[in-house]
């Protein structure tokens, strides 16, 4: 078996075992495999041992890759920060969006997203931690744009993103994996059709799925380090 095979049925053990943990069905829990800085060759050896859904972060990176890709059934996530003018190859190219952070680049996908495709999957990124230097939007104003974004008619908005002030044990970040589900609960109750949670990294997917993560988006543990002149 190769590294990244080896790497994706690793995660799928972890998966299992967090759910075991927490009293959930493995089923739950959906594998997004973090794809960026690293080549097609990566992501055709991933999709070979069963792989199905990527992310990536960089759009010229992601644009040079899909094309490469073209014609493989894939799921493409993008997860990376979105300048307003950028957002037609994302509303093209993409099925999930997981960065939205403000109702103006929501619009412009919405927009942009071609009459053929089906609407484009969406969720809110939502900075728990309260850290200026993180993307999101602040808690109270998640529910809000949620609701929104659901009033677009290219966009489905399937629920809330979350990257968490990291924490020396990531079980010190449960609080805001926690956070976010409550977000997500408030949602639910207030009658917005949500069903994705998507939180949880290599280094702490398991506290997420203790906390209802739906989707674990995972870079490292598959396919190794990233160069160090990554972001
Ligand atoms: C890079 C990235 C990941 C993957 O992180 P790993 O620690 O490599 O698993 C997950 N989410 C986002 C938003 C990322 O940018």
């Amino acid at each position: 078996m190769g590294a990244i095979a080896a790497g994706l049925q690793a995660c799928h053990t972890r998966i299992e075992a967090a759910c075991r943990m927490a009293g959930r069905r493995p089923g739950e829990v959906g594998l997004l495999a973090v794809s960026k800085t690293f080549p097609a060759a990566a992501v055709r050896e991933a999709w070979q041992a069963g792989q199905r859904a990527f992310g990536e972060s960089y759009l010229q990176e992601a644009v040079a890759k899909l094309g490469e890709l073209e014609g493989l059934p894939l799921d493409w996530h993008f997860i990376g920060p979105i300048q307003s003018n950028k957002t037609r190859p994302i509303a093209e190219l993409f099925q999930w969006v997981h960065s939205i952070d403000r109702l103006k680049l929501a619009e412009r996908l919405s927009a942009a997203r071609p009459e053929s495709l089906p609407s484009l999957n969406v969720l809110i990124q939502v900075n728990v931690g309260g850290e200026a230097s993180k993307r999101g939007v602040a808690p109270d104003e998640a529910l809000p744009l949620a609701r929104a974004v659901m009033q677009l008619p290219r966009l489905r908005c399937r629920g809330f993103m979350t990257i968490p002030r990291p924490a020396d044990d990531p079980m010190d970040e449960r609080g805001q994996f926690a956070a976010l589900r409550q977000i997500y609960e408030a949602a639910r109750a207030a009658g917005l059709e949500v069903d994705t949670l998507s939180m949880g990294t290599s280094d702490d997917l398991e506290a997420a799925i203790l906390e209802g993560a739906t989707l674990v988006r995972i870079g490292t543990a598959i396919f190794g380090k990233r160069a160090p002149t990554e972001i």
